[in-house]
C-alpha cells in the first residue's frame, strides 16, 4: 500500500510536529494510513438548506445559507464568547464561539454569503448555533457533495483546531496527494468472486460520498477488508498449528479422577458440567493439543470442572495449573480445591505474589522436580523462576483479565505445548468468538446447579437511601450478608476511592450494630485477605468493596449485591457483580442504586438487567448498545480488538461471508505462496505484525 503505515503523519501537509502528537496520543494516528482508517461514525445528509424562519427546537445538525451582519462580543472571563448575527432574510439566529475567536474574527466576513452548518440550540428563547462549520459558497461543493462525514473528536483535538472538519481536510490533503488512487488489498480471484467496489473507490467514497448508495457499497468493501483479514490470519495460523502442535496424550482416566469422582464429590455434576468434561477428556486423549474456552454464566461451577480437568492431568502423570487474575481468587480457588480434595493424596500449592520468600524457597524446587502436581496462583505463575517439570495442562480463568502476552507466556513453559483451558463467565456472542477465537473449540455449561432462585434486581435512585436501608436491615437481621461495590475506574481513582471510604463511614454509623468491613485494590495483600475473610467466615456482614469482588468470590450466605452508581459500569460487569449473589438456597437480591439523571443508553442498560438474569442475552445485548455506530465520541471495539468499520453486532453476514472466502483462499493455497497471494501476505504483515499472534494464544 506505497507504505503508507510507514509514512509518519506529521510531513502531511498542515500536520506538523505538535498536531501529529495530538493526533496520535487522542485518535491513534500515527501514520498516513492510520488516517486513511479513521472513518466517520456518522454522515449528515447537507442537500437541503434550512430557512432560519424554520429553526425550532431539537433540531438535528442542519444548514443554512446567508451572511453575518455584524460580531459582539459578549462576557467576561470564562463566559467570554463571540455572537455573529445571521440572517438569510427569513429571520435572525446567533452563531456563538466560546473558543477560537480571534481565529474566526480573522477568517469571517460581514456581509459576505456563507454556508453555516451545524446544531441549534435554544438559549432564553433565543436560537444560536454553537461553534458552527462555516465555508463559503465554492468551499462546500468540494469537500462533500449532499453527505457530510463526522469524525469522532475529543475535546483536546478540538481545542488544537482538529475537530470533525479539519480531520475531513486533512483525508483531502492525503487522498488528493495520492492521487485518489490506492493499490487493490486483494487478489484479482479474490475481487472477481465478491463483486465488491475497488478499494481505492471504497476508501474515497466512504471519506467524501459521492451518493448515498455509493456509500454504502464503500462501507461494504471496507467492513468485508477488515474482518476479511482478521479471519484470513485467524484460519492460517490455526490452521499451521493444527499441523505442527502435537498434543500431549492422556490417555488413562486413573485412580485420581475415579477416586475423586466416586467417593469424594459432593453433589452429583449437573448434565451440562458432565458434557463439558467428556468434551475435555476427548480433547485430551485425542493427540492434538487441547485448546479450548469454557464459557459458563457465573455460578454454573466451572471451578469443579477445572478440578475434575486437572486430575486427569495428574493421572497422566503431568502437572497442571490453574492461573487466577487476583489473589483473593487465588486464594479461594486454592482453599476451595483443598476443600474438595480433603484427605486425597495430591500435592498442590499456592503461588501468589505474598507468597514468603521462604514458602516459595520450598515450592519452587517441587515444581521444577514435579512433586507438586497441582499449582494455584496468580500472575507470579508466569515469572521466569517457575519452571514446570512436566505442565500438561494450563487453566486460565476469567481470562479477559489477562492480557494478551501474559497468557502466552504459560505456554512457552514446556517444550510441548500443555492443553489449555481457558475459563471465562462472561459469555461472548457467537460473532465475537469468531473473531477474538476464531480457531477456540467451545464449550458451555447453561445450566446452574440444581436449588438456585433466580435473582431478584431492583433499579433504585440514590435519594432514596432510607428505604434502602430498611430492605438491607431486614436481610441481615435473618442472618444473611450484603455486599455493597463502588465503582473504580481509570482516570476517576482518586474520587472513587473517596466514595467508597465515605460510604464505609455511613454504612458504620447506619449499621453500629453490625460489623461493617472494607476491600479494595490499594490495601496490602495480608490486610485485604484479612478484611475478606472477615466477611468470608461471617464475622463481618457487610462488605464494602470496589470492583476487586467481580470475578470468582464465593459466599453463598451473602445474599444482597448493591452497586453503587451503577450508571458507570458496563452491562458484563453488571452482571459479573450480580452473580457474587443467588448462590445459596436463599432469594437473593441485587440493587443496581444510580442517580436520577441517566443517558437514555444506560437507563437501557439498567433495563436490561432489571429484565433478565441470562448472561447470553446480556451479552448479546451489550454488544448491540455498544455497538451502535451512532454514538458520539465512542469506538466501538470488540473485547480487545480495535474494529475501525466493521460492527459485530450489526455485521455477522459479513463477517460469515468473509470467514468462508477466507477459509476457500487458504484451503487452495495454505500459506499463502502463489503470486496472486503475495498481496495477501504483504498485507497481514502490515496489519498484525505488532500484534500478538491471536490464533496462537488464545
Ligand atoms: P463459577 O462457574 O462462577 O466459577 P463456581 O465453580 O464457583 O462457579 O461454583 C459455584 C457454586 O456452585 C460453588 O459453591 C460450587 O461448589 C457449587 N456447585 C458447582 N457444581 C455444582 C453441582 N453440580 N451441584 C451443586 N452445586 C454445585
Ligand atoms: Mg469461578
Amino acid at each position: 500500500m506505497l507504505d503508507l503505515d510507514k509514512r509518519s503523519i506529521m510531513y502531511l501537509p498542515g500536520v506538523g510536529p505538535k498536531k501529529a502528537e495530538i493526533l496520535q496520543k487522542e485518535a491513534g494516528i500515527s501514520s498516513y494510513e492510520d488516517l486513511l482508517f479513521y472513518f466517520p461514525y456518522k454522515y449528515i445528509d447537507r442537500s437541503r438548506f434550512y430557512k432560519v424562519a424554520e429553526v425550532t427546537d431539537g433540531m438535528p445538525y442542519i444548514q443554512l445559507k446567508g451572511r453575518i451582519l455584524f460580531f459582539d462580543t459578549v462576557g467576561e472571563g470564562r463566559t467570554r464568547r463571540l455572537i455573529g448575527k445571521f440572517t438569510d432574510g427569513t429571520g435572525m439566529i446567533d452563531l456563538v464561539w466560546f473558543k477560537g475567536i480571534n481565529y474566526v474574527l480573522d477568517k469571517i466576513k460581514t456581509g459576505v454569503d456563507y454556508i453555516v452548518f451545524g446544531k441549534p440550540a435554544e438559549f432564553g428563547h433565543i436560537y444560536n448555533i454553537p461553534h458552527p462549520d462555516i465555508d463559503t459558497l465554492d468551499q462546500a461543493d468540494k469537500v462533500a457533495n449532499g453527505l457530510t462525514p463526522f469524525y469522532n473528536t475529543s475535546e483536546k483535538m478540538k481545542k488544537s483546531f482538529l475537530n470533525s472538519r479539519a480531520i475531513q481536510n486533512l483525508q483531502y490533503t492525503l487522498l488528493s496527494g495520492l492521487n485518489w488512487t490506492l493499490p487493490e488489498t486483494l487478489p484479482p480471484a479474490v475481487l472477481n468472486r465478491i463483486h465488491m467496489m475497488p478499494f481505492h473507490e471504497a476508501m474515497r467514497n466512504v471519506h467524501f460520498p459521492e451518493s448515498v448508495d455509493k456509500l454504502r457499497k464503500a462501507q461494504l468493501r471496507l467492513k468485508f477488508d477488515e474482518l476479511f483479514f482478521i479471519q484470513l490470519n485467524i484460519l492460517r495460523t490455526s490452521n499451521q498449528r493444527k499441523l505442527k502442535l502435537k498434543g500431549i496424550v492422556f490417555p488413562f482416566v486413573g485412580d485420581c479422577f475415579n477416586t475423586f469422582y466416586k467417593e469424594y464429590l459432593p453433589f452429583e455434576l449437573t448434565n451440562a458440567q458432565k458434557r463439558v468434561v467428556r468434551e475435555i477428556r476427548a480433547d485430551m486423549g485425542s493427540g492434538r493439543q487441547m485448546n479450548r474456552l469454557l464459557q459458563g454464566d457465573v455460578g454454573s461451577g466451572k471451578t469443579l470442572v477445572a478440578l475434575l480437568s486437572m486430575l486427569l492431568a495428574v493421572d497422566n502423570h503431568c502437572q497442571a495449573c490453574m492461573m487466577a487474575p487476583t489473589e483473593i481468587l487465588a486464594t479461594q480457588h486454592y482453599a476451595t480445591i483443598m476443600g474438595f480434595l480433603k484427605d486425597m493424596d495430591i500435592k498442590v500449592a499456592l503461588l501468589t505474589g505474598s507468597t514468603k520468600k521462604k514458602e516459595r524457597n520450598k515450592i519452587l524446587p517441587a515444581i521444577a522436580n514435579g512433586e507438586i502436581q497441582i499449582v494455584i496462583g496468580t500472575h507470579a505463575l508466569i515469572e521466569e523462576t517457575v519452571v514446570f517439570s512436566s505442565l500438561g495442562l494450563a487453566i486460565i480463568d476469567e481470562q479477559h483479565r489477562f492480557g494478551v502476552e501474559q497468557r502466552s507466556r504459560l505456554w512457552t513453559k514446556n517444550v510441548v505445548v500443555p492443553h489449555v483451558l481457558v475459563m471465562t463467565a462472561t459469555p461472548i456472542p457467537r460473532t465475537l468468538a469468531m473473531t477474538l477465537y476464531g480457531d477456540l473449540d467451545v464449550s458451555v455449561i447453561d445450566e446452574l446447579p440444581p436449588g438456585r432462585k433466580p435473582i431478584r434486581t431492583v433499579h433504585r435512585y440514590d435519594n432514596k437511601k432510607a428505604q434502602l436501608y430498611d430492605f438491607l436491615r431486614k436481610e441481615i437481621e435473618q442472618g444473611r450478608q450484603v455486599y455493597v461495590v463502588y465503582p473504580l475506574i481509570e482516570g476517576s481513582e482518586k474520587l472513587d476511592y473517596k466514595n467508597l471510604e465515605e460510604g464505609f463511614e455511613t454504612f458504620k454509623e447506619v449499621f453500629p450494630e453490625y460489623k461493617v468491613c472494607m476491600v479494595h485494590g490499594r490495601m496490602k495483600a495480608a490486610d485485604k485477605e484479612t478484611e475478606m475473610q472477615k466477611f468470608v467466615s461471617g464475622e463481618a456482614q457487610i462488605l464494602m468493596a470496589t470492583t476487586v469482588i467481580e470475578v470468582g468470590v464465593n459466599v453463598p450466605n451473602a445474599s444482597v449485591m448493591v452497586i453503587e452508581s451503577a450508571e458507570r459500569f458496563g452491562l458484563s460487569q453488571l452482571h459479573q457483580l450480580r452473580g457474587r449473589v443467588g448462590r445459596g438456597a436463599e432469594q437473593s437480591y441485587c440493587v443496581l442504586v444510580s442517580s436520577y439523571k441517566l443517558s437514555n443508553e444506560t437507563r437501557k442498560r439498567l433495563e436490561i438487567m432489571v429484565g433478565s438474569n441470562d448472561g447470553f442475552e446480556i451479552a448479546e445485548a451489550d454488544l448491540r448498545l455498544r455497538g451502535h455506530g451512532d454514538l458520539e465520541g465512542t469506538r466501538q471495539s470488540g473485547e480487545g480488538i480495535d474494529l475501525k468499520i466493521a460492527n459485530l453486532a450489526a455485521d455477522g453476514q459479513i463477517l460469515q461471508y468473509a470467514r468462508d472466502i477466507a477459509q476457500d483462499v487458504l484451503n487452495e493455497d495454505p500459506d499463502l505462496l502463489s503470486e496472486p497471494n503475495q498481496i495477501l501476505n504483504e498485507r497481514l504483515k502490515t496489519l498484525f505484525a505488532k500484534k500478538v499472534n491471536w490464533g496462537m494464544i488464545s
